[in-house]
C-alpha cells in the first residue's frame, strides 16, 4: 500500500501505522521518528531541527524534503509505504505530489484519522515514549502504562515525557495542526484521495483502512 495517514497530533498516526506494516509489509515512514532519532545523534540535521521540535513548531519544508526526499528513493519502499507524520503543510503535499511523479509511483490513498478534540488533548498529556530511538514504544499512563519502574516493556529502557509533550508544546503544536496541517484535509479531498475515519481505535481503524484497500484493490 502507499498511503497518508493525516491527523492532529495525539490522533494515533503512528500506532496504526506500525499495525499496517504487520499487515502487509509496507514500511512506516515517520518524519517525527527521523527527526527524533537525528536529534539524539546530534546529527548537523538534528541540531538544526531540535529547536522547532521543542517549541512544538514545524521544522522548514526545505530540511523535510530533504530527508523525504532521500528516504522515499530507498528499495525499501518499493513494496509500499505508510507515511505518518508528512505531509504536514501545502508546500510539502505540492511537493511529494512532484516527487512521487518523478518516482513514477502513484498514491493509493490520503487517510484522515478523525479524533474529537478532548480525546486528543487526554491523550496527549498523558502520552509517554521509549528513550531508546530504535524502540520509541509508546505509553499512556492510564491505558498502557510501562513498568512500575518507568522502564519500556519491549527494551528496558526509561520512558519519558518528550519535550514536545510539555502542555505549552501541546498547545502550540495542536494550534500549528489547525493552521498548516488540517488544510491538507481538503486538498486530498478535492483530488479524490480521501478517505475520512472516525477513529476511536486503532484496531478498528486498521481494519477499516484494509477495507478500503480491498475496494481499491490495493495488494
Ligand atoms: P510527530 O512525532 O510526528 O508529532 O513530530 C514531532 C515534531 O517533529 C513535530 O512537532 C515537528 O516539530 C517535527 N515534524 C515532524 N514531521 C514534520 C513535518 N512533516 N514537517 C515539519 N515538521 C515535522
Amino acid at each position: 500500500m502507499k498511503i497518508i495517514l493525516l491527523g492532529a497530533p495525539g490522533a494515533g498516526k503512528g500506532t496504526v501505522a506500525k499495525l499496517l506494516t504487520d499487515f502487509d509489509g509496507s514500511v512506516q515512514i515517520s518524519t517525527g521518528d527521523i527527526l527524533r532519532a537525528a536529534v539524539k545523534e546530534g546529527t548537523d540535521l538534528g541540531k538544526e531541527a531540535k529547536a522547532y521540535m521543542d517549541r512544538g513548531d514545524l521544522v522548514p519544508d526545505s530540511l523535510i524534503m530533504k530527508i523525504m526526499e532521500a528516504r522515499l528513493r530507498e528499495d525499501d519502499c518499493r513494496n509500499g509505504f505508510i507515511l505518518d507524520g508528512f505531509p504536514r503543510t501545502i508546500p510539502q503535499a505540492q511537493a511529494l505530489k512532484e516527487l512521487l511523479k518523478k518516482l513514477d509511483v502513484r498514491l493509493d490513498m490520503a487517510v484522515n484519522l478523525d479524533v474529537p478534540k478532548d480525546v486528543i488533548l487526554d491523550r496527549l498529556t498523558t502520552r509517554r515514549t521509549c528513550s531508546n530511538p530504535d524502540c520509541q514504544a509508546i505509553y499512556n499512563i492510564k491505558s498502557n502504562p510501562p513498568t512500575p519502574e518507568g522502564t519500556c516493556k519491549k527494551c528496558g529502557s526509561p520512558v519519558i515525557q518528550r519535550d514536545d509533550e510539555t502542555e505549552d508544546a501541546i498547545m502550540n503544536r495542536l494550534q500549528t495542526y489547525n493552521d498548516k496541517t488540517a488544510p491538507l484535509i481538503s486538498f486530498y479531498e478535492k483530488k479524490g484521495l480521501l478517505k475520512n475515519i472516525l477513529s476511536l481505535s486503532s484496531v478498528d481503524t486498521v481494519e477499516e483502512i484494509k477495507k478500503h484497500l480491498a475496494v481499491e484493490g490495493v495488494d
